[in-house]
């Protein structure tokens, strides 16, 4: 059994970086930054008026109310290139460039216009610089404003989008496999005879695998069987980056996946985890296919997907952080540990009304309960040795990937 950190940095020492590809902008939400996003251009590029109004000389308006000739509009897109003089305004739009001779723009509000709109009242004074965004208050020409291996975000998609970037540079999509072993499996649409149940752990892990960026193909289910094992493990292999089977690792007289992989002449880089729930999570390599073997019990499943294969896929498309941040929270109710193994227990996050973090860890009947799960947000670290955890310890938490 290794601790969970270690088993994290040989995932991660055996994830090769895969090629970049270039994806048009639109497309590139999710993905991984693969080159550094520089400005082309100052931001602003011009001297933008901030407000709808007039853009007047603050001499000129010092003893307001004080009338000026208007001589002109600046819009945006279609500014006013002439020099202002004193006594003169231009009537000016939010976003639009800001006249030579001007160096204040006073809102809409606060004037009235006179004489059929030839002349203007400014109704108080506005001192120089108000309403203004200098050119290149923002950003200089040449400024590197995004890097290389930072998640593109929706925050940030507008970013490339001002600076040009109609194509991005991107890590490429790993190609994940996803089979479910067990012989007691059927798909959904099956009504499940006598001793079967319905898969529902290819659906997680493709759900998960895509939320980190993957491809996902879904292979058939695969029996408890050495042979037919290692006839789709194989197969699967040769169209993926990345493997991802669930069941057949623990010590039961059924559990194949080991047997096959290693048959097959698999590296396997580890086989046990000191983690709850998660034990007997395996990680192999076929020829260049990175294989994890997840346990079969749903909750186990998506704890050791999103700690050891999410971090893999995440570093192979070139992510800065492909592992899940830590933070830290206060814990609602107790815990029991574990002496021997680090737990991940899934939990609710909440904050109380003065602004606290809490985790409140589900009440569950074990990994095999994926209903209780289903509300899980985070999960909740124990670690190993610590036997038992009182309400309102500080803990270390993860917040789980949940939607696109
Ligand atoms: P195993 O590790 O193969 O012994 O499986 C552990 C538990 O998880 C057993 O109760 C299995 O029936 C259950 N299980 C295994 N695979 C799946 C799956 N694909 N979907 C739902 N439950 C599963
Ligand atoms: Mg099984």
């Amino acid at each position: 059994m290794i601790p969970v950190n270690e088993a994290i940095n040989i995932v991660l020492q055996h994830s090769p970086k895969l090629e970049v590809e270039s994806v048009a902008l639109g497309d590139a939400l999710g993905r991984v930054l693969a080159e550094d996003i520089v400005a082309d251009s100052d931001l602003p590029p011009f001297d933008r008026a901030q407000m709808d109004g007039y853009a007047v000389r603050a001499a000129d308006v010092a003893n307001a109310p004080a009338r000026l000739r208007i001589i002109g509009e600046s819009a945006a897109g279609a500014g006013w290139h002439q020099e202002m003089k004193a006594g003169e305004t231009v009537r000016i739009m939010t976003g639009a460039p800001v006249p030579a001779g001007a160096d204040a723009v006073q809102q809409v509000e606060l004037t009235r216009e006179i004489d059929g709109g030839s002349q203007v009242e400014i109704l108080e004074p506005v001192e120089a610089g108000r309403s203004i965004v200098r050119r290149a208050a923002e950003i200089k020409a040449g400024e590197t404003v995004l890097r290389a291996s930072e998640d593109i975000n929706a925050a940030m998609i507008a970013t490339p989008a001002s600076f040009g970037y109609a194509q991005v540079r991107v890590g490429r999509r790993p190609r994940v496999a996803v089979m479910a072993t067990g012989s007691e499996l059927v798909n959904v649409d099956k009504k499940p005879g006598a001793d079967q149940i319905r898969d529902s752990n290819n659906y997680t892990i493709a759900a998960y695998a895509s939320l980190a960026g993957a491809i996902v193909e879904r292979w058939p289910l695969a029996g408890d069987d050495t042979e037919e094992l290692k006839k789709q493990i194989k197969q699967a292999a040769e169209t993926s980056d990345v493997l991802i089977t669930s069941g057949g690792v623990s010590m039961g007289v059924y559990d194949f996946m080991k047997t096959a992989l290693k048959e097959l002449g698999a590296e396997i880089f580890f086989e046990r985890v000191a983690l709850r729930p998660g034990k007997p999570t395996v990680f192999a390599r076929l020829g260049n296919t990175l294989v994890f073997g997840l346990p079969g019990n749903p909750v186990s499943v998506a704890v050791t997907f999103n700690l050891f294969a999410r971090t893999a896929l995440r570093a192979m498309q070139g992510a800065k952080v492909p592992g899940l941040i830590e933070e830290t929270a206060v814990l609602a109710r107790a815990v029991k540990g574990s002496v021997d193994r680090e737990s991940y227990l899934p939990a609710i996050l909440r904050t109380d009304e003065k602004g606290t973090l809490l985790a409140e860890p589900l009440k569950w009947g074990g990994s095999s309960d994926f209903v209780a799960f289903a509300r899980a947000t985070a999960l909740v670290n124990v670690p190993a040795g610590v036997g038992f955890l009182e309400a309102d310890s500080i803990v270390k938490i993860v917040r789980m990937p949940n939607c696109h």
